[in-house]
């Protein structure tokens, strides 16, 4: 037979698992342990934190959707970045991007620096500062792109060609890009989701994802998870698999609202500088779409004056007050208060996440909803 297309495998997520009545909709597993047949016999299912079906389904279809070894499916995206962290030991560096999502920042600054690891924060957007970076103890290079709030590309192929040369491991937060970026075909060896984004869909559930390029690697990421427990419940495991039924159809819709929002804002009087990938004058437009079937549906704009950006979060309605991004509702954020506030004020402003920064996550609404929503909140701001 010839092979199913994403879309189909994803539609199909977690059909015909129950032989027994044929339930088309996966059944869920809520069992905290399983029976055994007999001595030395397993059903291939012991004890949930080691392994549950709604979590196997799950982690298989991701597997497959990144062309990866296996998946490992975990109670949030920082879980699973901790995991990956387990693998690395004091005195070893990381390269990392230098605007990575807050949490991130704090796991790295606050939980393992002062346990030893090292941290050298680079611009990866930039192929010549990473390879700047390199010393004899790197052993990782932990890559989010398109960065957040200022959505900067790096080039995945180019900086895991970089890593391989030197034997060591390249890491990519493909948050803001599922479905539409591989990064394991790009050359990376371990790609991990906040599946509480996009993946999820509809801003009711925190989960993680790691998935990996080769069966060692997984071997040993997967002992770190069964060792520590931050594993994915079989509800939360089913809400994830519901919402990647729909992601190609969300994304689609996402993307296209997306662009439509990021030309209405270009043209704004009051909005000095938009960033979204998906606009050509965007740095990092080309690149992105050689590597990535999509834009995405996070733009961040600059408004001319501080004061208004109160105004316009009380406001708004089409657009939910509210960190967090992917879903199918309409989000807006305030980074420098909210998402970024752990970062240091003088690196937030090197960076560009000043106080007139916003960022929309784009839902699936109507766009015109959308654009007359942020119209009402700007103009009368
Ligand atoms: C939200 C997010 C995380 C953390 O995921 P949680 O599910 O909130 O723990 C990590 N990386 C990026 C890019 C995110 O947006």
């Amino acid at each position: 037979m010839k092979e199913w297309s994403k879309e189909t495998i994803l539609a199909h997520a977690g059909t015909c698992w129950d032989e027994k009545t044929g339930a088309v909709s996966m059944p869920v597993y809520q069992t905290a342990t399983f029976s055994h047949p007999g001595l030395g016999k397993s059903t291939g299912y012991d004890y949930s934190r080691s392994g549950n079906p709604n979590r196997t389904a799950l982690e298989e279809i991701m597997a497959v959707m990144d062309n990866g070894a296996r998946a490992l499916a975990f109670s949030s995206g920082m879980a699973a970045i901790d995991c990956f962290m387990k693998l690395f030991r004091p005195g070893d560096t990381l390269i990392v991007t230098e605007d990575p999502y807050g949490g991130t920042f704090r796991l790295l600054e606050k939980v393992y620096t002062p346990m030893g690891i090292k941290i050298i924060y680079v611009d990866t957007s930039s192929n010549n500062e990473v390879e700047k970076a390199f010393n004899p103890d790197v052993r990782a290079i932990f890559v989010e792109t398109p960065t957040n709030p200022l959505l900067r590309i790096a080039d995945i192929p180019g900086i895991a060609r970089m890593a391989k040369k030197r034997g060591i491991l390249t890491i990519v937060d493909n948050t803001f890009l599922p479905y539409w970026q591989h990064p394991l075909e790009l050359g990376a060896d371990i790609v991990i989701y906040s599946a509480t984004k996009f993946l999820s869909g509809h801003n009711d559930v925190l989960a993680g994802i790691i998935v990996a390029a080769d069966n060692t690697l997984v071997e040993k990421l997967y002992f770190y998870q069964n060792s520590t427990g931050a594993v994915l419940g079989p509800w939360d495991s089913w809400l994830i698999m519901r919402g990647l039924k729909t992601l190609p159809l969300r994304l689609e819709r996402q993307e296209k609202n997306a662009l439509e929002i990021a030309h209405w804002l270009t043209g704004h009087s009051k909005v000095t500088k938009v960033f979204y990938p998906g606009l050509p004058d965007h740095p990092g437009h080309a690149l992105l779409k050689k590597q990535s079937g999509g834009f995405g549906a996070v733009i961040s704009f600059e408004v001319d004056d501080p004061g208004i950006v109160p105004v316009i979060l009380s406001r708004v309605k089409g657009f939910l007050f509210a960190e967090s991004l992917g879903g199918v509702e309409s989000l807006i954020t305030f980074p420098a208060v909210q998402t970024h506030s752990d970062v240091d004020p003088e690196i937030r402003l090197r960076l560009g996440i000043n106080d007139r920064l916003l960022r929309l996550s784009v839902g699936v609404e109507a766009v015109n909803d959308l654009t007359d929503d942020l119209a009402q909140a700007i103009d009368n701001a």
